[in-house]
């Protein structure tokens, strides 16, 4: 069923000139890591760690805390415009946008003590909260058949199993892991029995979790995980015991209006490329963007971004004003996630040759977008979810 909700249901914490104020600071922060930077870190799997630490100190990482935790309170319509402006600006944000809404799943889910340990911690950027670990090798989206177990011993939960594809580990301190905590046989409908917990990952590596770096098409840190027997404190449990499905799923519409709005910036950095360059590229002694030929790609992929655009917008103000609004976030994602790789198709197709050399960063850029075709969410199970949750279509699996 698709939720309508009135213009005057929406509750931003900021006005269209805030966000203004709020994009113009990030440009300008971000013209002090140009694309060599980014550049660079790709060629050698590096971490932005100056960048991160610039955009911690300025409080855009944290914006989505609220004050009360030492954040700046803002919300997700203000987050999207960040990571839109960091994309558009030739970087990547997938390298810093999960200190923004893993914390969610604290936020909404903690005990009063976690919360108070936890987030003003994110907020400063004393402990990075950057990492969440669902997937596992051998059931991939079917998240509700995850295989990794926690059994309760005391004090603690000991966990065995594995993770695949996990993010930003080797660069975080705290990470989210949804366990099983029942087995199979045992629970009631697919969703129950599984637990959420915060680990964390200083007293972990090396005493029953091992992290192994995948060697990846794109420079976004993923690993696989490797349980034997980790002891987790009781007191790490997030939320309730068996129903931590709950806590991941809460996030995932955050998780996916904020990559949306990521992918508008990948596409927008596309488009202004292709623009200046079919402006200035002269060949048969006229700019190569006289040619319609040229031009009309260009000016359906700025339609198709600007149609996106307004998708994640809706979807963030319907999460803003706390409503429902997974039909929305799933489409931001899904449109946008088309527009961007679209758009840096036709990117390299206006660049000609150049567009296959990496001093033009528009491969690197199209690399990275590709993902979002495939994760957090891939487009067929976007497209299952609208079937039948909006269409009332059978249910296919
Ligand atoms: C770079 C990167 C970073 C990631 N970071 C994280 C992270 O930090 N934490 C985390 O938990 N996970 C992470 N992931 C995992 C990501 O969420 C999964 O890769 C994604 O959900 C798809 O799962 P899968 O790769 O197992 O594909 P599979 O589930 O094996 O699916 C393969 C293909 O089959 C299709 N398919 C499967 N079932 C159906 C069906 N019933 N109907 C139609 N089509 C179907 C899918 O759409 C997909 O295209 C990351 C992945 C990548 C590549």
């Amino acid at each position: 069923m698709v939720l309508c909700v009135s213009e005057e249901d929406f509750v931003t914490t900021a006005n269209r000139q805030d966000v203004e104020e709020i994009r113009h600071a990030v440009r300008t922060l971000c013209d002090g890591y140009g694309e060599d930077y980014w550049k660079d870190l790709d060629a050698s799997r590096g971490y932005p760690t100056d960048f991160v630490r610039e955009m911690t100190q300025a409080g855009f990482l944290g914006c989505l805390i609220p004050e009360a935790y030492g954040g700046a309170g803002l919300g997700l319509f203000e987050a999207c415009a960040i990571l839109e402006e960091i994309s558009r600006s030739g970087g990547h944000p997938g390298a810093a946008h999960a200190q923004m809404y893993v914390m969610g799943s604290v936020l909404r889910h903690g005990s009063a003590e976690q919360k108070a340990a936890y987030l003003p911690k994110i907020a400063d950027g004393s402990l990075r909260l950057q990492s969440f670990a669902v997937t596992e090798p051998t059931t991939g989206t079917d998240t509700t058949s995850l295989k990794t177990f926690a059994r309760r011993d005391g004090d603690v939960y000991r966990v065995s199993g594995q993770k695949v594809w996990i993010s930003r580990v080797e660069h975080s301190d705290l990470m989210v892991l949804l366990a099983r905590t029942k087995p199979v046989e045992e629970r009631a409908k697919k969703t129950d029995g599984l637990s959420a917990f915060i680990v964390d990952l200083r007293d972990a590596i090396g005493n029953g979790l091992t992290v192994r770096p995948i060697d990846a098409m794109i420079n976004h840190h993923s690993c696989e995980l490797f349980f034997d027997d980790l002891a987790i404190p009781a007191r790490n449990l997030l939320g309730e015991e068996h129903k931590g499905f709950r806590v991941i799923m809460d996030g995932m519409n955050a998780e996916r209006i904020l990559i949306a709005a990521e992918c508008v910036g990948d596409a927008r950095y596309f488009i202004d490329k292709a623009s200046a360059y079919a402006r200035e590229r002269v060949v048969f002694d006229r700019p190569i963007g006289q040619n319609q030929g040229v031009q009309f790609p260009i000016a359906q992929s700025y339609a198709q971004t600007e149609a996106a655009a307004l998708m994640v917008e809706r979807a963030a103000q319907l999460f803003d004003a706390q409503a429902r609004c997974g039909a929305e976030a799933n489409m931001a994602k899904m449109l946008a996630a088309d527009a961007s790789w679209k758009a840096g198709d036709m990117c390299m197709q206006t660049h000609g040759g150049f567009s296959i050399s990496r001093d033009y960063h528009i491969e690197r850029k199209l690399r990275e977008t590709r993902l979002y075709q495939i994760a957090p969410i891939s487009t067929n199970l976007i497209l299952s979810y609208l079937a039948e949750h909006v269409l009332d279509l059978p249910r296919s699996f």
